[in-house]
């Protein structure tokens, strides 16, 4: 098998049968299977998936809705094609996209090719110019040059997808999941962008809020997920020394205004002794953070889990 197409979709009765047949009609020179993820849709989106079984048709169904990471993640348990592709299910990608990104990473040997939307057709205020921060941010966080990190359309090597577990709304970055996995071979393509013609966008302004939280603990669990202590043991040393200093600083100087008879104000009415004592407890909270992280990463199943590539 080619191709696995994973089109997660909820709510989208009306896009589907334009979107197989647009599918059907692009991809004839690959064997391919599509898999329907109905991430809990009420509008009678099951009935149409049904209708359009067939040997190489398959449909996975929630019982509720739980966003499309879950979608995803059933998606890519499922598939079995050399090259998985995700696919939005509301016709805004073009599956005409598919056979340039395959052949990318064929010949050209990228572990995913991620669409990169030219000209987008959608609300510029609520979602282009966020985007464009967001999509800033996230190249320079996360150190993929992607324009369009969170574009639905991407083609994987199936490889890729087995090896990465999306969660959450991680699905907004597949590309890091998949480079901290070691698949650095990241490419993208330009892709056209139709506006959306049945039904309505799933995500509002909040995703941005939600995205670059994501965006924080990806590049926390990353960077320190396995060693948790070195994150909050230098930011706790770091603390702690610097209410160190000002501690001895304020007795000191207590000692030496004392020797020479001077007048002194009570340590306590002095701002320097908040400052201290508020270091010198954040300081031992950080440390007592890192404690616990790593009791918790020590009891974590994948502690030992590794990427190999290859043994003989
Ligand atoms: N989607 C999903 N579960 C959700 C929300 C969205 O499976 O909880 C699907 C949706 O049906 C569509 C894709 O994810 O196929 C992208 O959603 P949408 O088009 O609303 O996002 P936008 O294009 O506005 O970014
Ligand atoms: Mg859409």
């Amino acid at each position: 098998m080619d191709l696995s197409l994973i089109i997660p979709l909820y709510n989208e009765a009306d896009s589907l049968p334009e979107l197989k047949a647009w599918i059907d009609r692009t991809l004839k020179d690959f064997t391919y299977e599509i898999w329907f993820v109905d991430d809990g849709s009420t509008d009678g989106s099951w009935n149409v998936i049904q209708q359009m079984a067939g040997a190489d048709v398959h449909g996975i169904r929630f019982r509720r809705n739980y966003g499309k990471s879950a979608a995803l993640y059933e998606g890519f348990a499922a598939a079995s094609g050399d090259i998985v592709v995700t696919l939005d299910a509301d016709l805004q990608d073009s599956p005409e996209e598919i056979p340039e990104m395959v052949r990318m990473i064929r010949e050209e040997g990228y572990d995913l090719v991620s669409g990169w939307k030219q000209h987008r057709k959608d609300n510029a205020l609520t979602k282009n110019l966020p985007s464009k921060l967001y999509n800033w941010t996230a190249r320079k966080v996360t150190g993929i040059k992607l324009h369009d990190m969170n574009c639905g359309i991407k083609a994987y090597r199936r490889e890729v997808v087995k090896s990465i577990e999306v969660y959450g709304e991680m699905h907004r970055y597949i590309p890091y999941l998949a480079k901290n996995a070691g698949f650095d071979k990241i490419g993208e393509k330009r892709v056209h962008h139709q506006k959306r013609k049945y039904g309505k966008s799933k995500f509002g302004i909040d995703r941005f809020v939600n995205g670059l939280l994501d965006l924080m603990s990806l590049w926390f669990l990353s960077r320190f997920g396995g060693k948790p202590m070195h994150f909050f043991g230098t930011s706790g040393i770091l603390m702690f020394l610097v209410g160190l200093v000002m501690t001895v600083w304020i007795i000191v100087a207590k000692l030496v205004y004392q020797a020479h008879d001077l007048k002194f104000r009570a340590v306590t009415d002095q701002p320097l002794f908040y400052l201290a004592l508020l270091s010198v407890i954040l300081g031992v909270m950080l440390f007592l953070a890192g404690f616990l992280g790593e009791l918790v990463s020590r009891n974590a199943t994948e502690r030992n889990h590794y990427q190999v590539k290859e043994r003989f």
